[in-house]
C-alpha cells in the first residue's frame, strides 16, 4: 500500500490520525489516509498566511509558469492518478483519464487569463483606475464526485490571482488530490498550496478561520448553508456550488431513437453523480412510451462493474451512505411510478445499483423532486411545454437544464424561460474552463471558471487620483 501524506508549509507530513479509504467497488480498504487534527489545519492556514506576501508580489507570468509546470505534472503522471481516482472514486478508467487530462487542461486554459489595471476615467480632474487584487489565504473545499477537476475550478485562478491555499478534498476521496500534492510539491514556494484532509470534521473550522478570507466550496447544498453561516462572523467572501435537480425538456418533434442515448448519458454520466446530471426529463405525451422503451433498452444494456474493467461503462456509487440513500428513493419510487429498467443492488460486494428507469412518476414524490445524485431516472408525461418549463421551475435548485428538439428556434425560446444559472439545447452538462459556470436559487452563489470565475479570487480597488 502506497503512503499518503498532507502538504503542510511545503512539507510532506504525516496526519495527527489516520483513517480508511474504501474502494467502493470492492468495499476493501484501499488505503491508510492521513487525517489532520485541527491543530494541523491551523498549522497549514498559518503556512499560506505566511506563504501569502510574497507570492502576491510575483509576476503573473511567473504564476503562469508555475500553473503550466503543475499541468506538466498532472499529464506526466496521468496514468497513474487516473488509476488512483477510479479505485477511490469508482468510475470506469476511460472516464477517469478524461477528468485527469481535463484536469490539466483546465490549469493551462487559467494561463491565458490577466487581471489588467482598467482605466475607467482619465479626464481633466482625475484618473480612476480599477484594481484586482489577491484576497489572501483561500480555503477550497471539494466533493467526492469530481475530486480533481473540482479542484481545478479553484486552484488554478487563486493561485493566479496570487492568493494562497488551503485545499481539502472530500474525506472518502482524498488519495488522488494527495498523490497530485506530493507530485507539485516542489513547483510552488512552500506554503503556497497546502493540502489536509479530514474525516467531515474540519470543513467548519477552516470556514470560521479569521486567517482565511475566502471559501470557495462545492458540495451538497445543505453543507452550503452552514458554510455561509459560518462565514457570516468574518464577513468572508463565498463561492458556493451546490446540488442541483435538472431538469431536461423533450419536445414532440424529436426522434426518441435517436436522442435516448444522449439524454441516458445525460443523466447517467459518471453514475448520476454529478451535480448537472439531467435528474428528471419530462417528456411529450404523443412520443413517451417510445422514449421510455428506449431508455429501458439502453439502461438495460449498460455494463455495471468495477471501473479498472475493461468495457464498464457504470461503475459503483462512490460511498456507503449514497448507496443506502439511492436504494431508499428507488424504494419510494416503486410506490409512486413503474420500474422499467434495473431498480436493484445485485448481491455482491461493491456499492453498485443496476441503472434505473421509472416511468408513470410525477411531480410530488421523492425521486422528482429531490436531489437523488445517483443512477435512477424519473421520466414524467407532459401535455404543453409552457407547463413543463413551469414544473421544470417549481423547484429550490436552479444548476442546470436543458430542452431538446429538432427545431432550434422553438427550443430556445423555452431555453430563455429556465431559472437555472445553465440550460443547454440538445445536449446537458457541458462544462469548459472558459465558460462561466453557477447557479441560481438553491443551486449556489458566485460563479466559477471563465474571467467571471478568476475575479471572484480578487478583490477589486479603485484608485481615484485628483488632477
Ligand atoms: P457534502 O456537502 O457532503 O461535502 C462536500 C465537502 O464539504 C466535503 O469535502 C466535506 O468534507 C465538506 N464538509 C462537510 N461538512 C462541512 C462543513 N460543516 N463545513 C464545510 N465543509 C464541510 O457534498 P458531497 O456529498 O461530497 O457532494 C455531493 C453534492 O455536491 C451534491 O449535492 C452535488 O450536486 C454537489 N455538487 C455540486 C457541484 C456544483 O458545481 N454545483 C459540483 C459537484 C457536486
Amino acid at each position: 500500500m502506497s503512503e499518503y501524506r498532507l502538504l503542510i508549509g511545503g512539507k510532506l507530513v504525516a496526519g495527527d490520525q489516520t483513517m480508511d479509504v474504501i474502494n467502493p467497488a470492492t468495499e476493501e480498504v484501499l488505503a491508510k489516509c492521513p487525517r489532520a487534527s485541527k491543530a494541523q489545519l491551523d498549522q497549514a492556514v498559518a503556512a499560506a498566511k505566511a506563504a501569502f506576501p510574497a507570492w502576491s508580489k510575483t509576476s503573473m507570468a511567473e504564476r503562469k509558469k508555475a500553473l503550466n509546470a503543475i499541468a506538466d505534472a498532472i499529464e506526466k503522471n496521468g496514468q497513474e492518478l487516473a488509476r488512483l481516482l477510479t479505485q477511490e472514486q469508482g468510475k470506469p478508467l476511460a472516464d477517469a483519464t478524461g477528468e485527469v487530462f481535463g484536469t490539466a487542461a483546465f490549469f493551462r486554459y487559467f494561463t491565458a487569463l490577466d487581471l489588467p489595471v482598467k482605466v475607467l476615467d482619465d479626464s481633466e480632474g482625475r484618473k480612476v483606475e480599477m484594481h484586482r487584487k489577491p484576497l489572501g489565504v483561500i480555503g477550497a473545499i471539494v466533493p467526492w464526485n469530481f475530486p480533481l477537476i473540482l479542484m481545478a475550478f479553484k486552484v488554478p485562478p487563486a493561485l493566479l490571482a496570487g492568493n494562497t491555499m488551503v485545499l481539502k478534498p472530500a474525506p472518502t476521496t482524498p488519495l488522488s488530490t494527495l498523490r497530485l500534492g506530493e507530485l507539485i510539491k516542489d513547483i510552488l514556494p512552500a506554503g503556497v498550496l497546502n493540502i489536509i484532509t479530514d474525516a467531515n470534521d474540519l470543513g467548519g473550522a477552516l470556514t470560521a478561520h479569521p486567517d482565511v478570507r475566502k471559501i470557495s466550496f462545492t458540495g451538497s447544498t445543505a453543507t452550503g448553508s452552514k458554510v455561509m453561516a459560518g462565514a457570516a462572523a468574518t464577513l468572508k467572501r463565498i463561492t458556493l456550488e451546490l446540488g442541483g435537480n435538472d431538469a431536461g425538456i423533450v419536445l414532440d418533434d424529436v426522434n426518441p431513437k435517436e436522442m435516448a442515448p444522449k439524454l441516458f448519458q445525460s443523466a447517467f454520466q459518471n453514475n448520476g453523480q454529478v451535480c448537472i446530471a439531467m435528474k428528471r426529463l419530462y417528456v411529450h405525451e404523443s412520443i413517451y412510451d417510445e422514449m421510455c422503451d428506449e431508455l429501458a433498452a439502453l439502461a438495460k444494456a449498460a455494463i455495471v462493474g468495477d471501473g479498472l474493467k475493461q468495457g464498464t461503462q457504470l461503475g459503483p456509487l462512490q460511498n456507503k451512505m449514497q448507496f443506502e440513500k439511492v436504494k431508499e428513493i428507488i424504494a419510494d419510487a416503486k410506490k409512486h411510478g413503474k420500474v422499467i429498467a434495473g431498480g436493484d443492488a445485485p448481491e455482491q460486494a461493491g456499492y453498485f445499483i443496476q441503472p434505473t428507469i421509472v416511468r408513470d412518476i410525477s411531480d410530488g414524490t421523492r425521486l422528482v423532486d429531490e436531489e437523488q445524485f445517483g443512477p435512477v431516472l424519473p421520466v414524467i408525461k407532459y401535455k404543453d411545454p409552457e407547463d413543463a418549463v413551469a414544473r421544470a421551475n417549481a423547484s429550490p435548485y436552479g444548476l442546470g437544464g436543458s430542452i431538446w428538439s429538432s427545431n432550434p428556434d422553438r427550443a430556445y425560446k423555452l431555453a430563455v424561460q429556465m431559472e437555472s444559472g445553465s440550460v443547454w439545447v440538445n445536449k446537458h452538462a457541458e462544462l469548459a474552463p472558459n465558460i462561466p459556470f453557477g447557479g441560481s436559487k438553491q443551486s449556489g452563489l458566485g460563479t466559477e471558471l471563465g474571467e467571471e470565475g478568476l475575479a471572484e479570487f480578487t478583490q477589486l480597488q479603485i484608485i481615484n487620483v485628483a488632477r
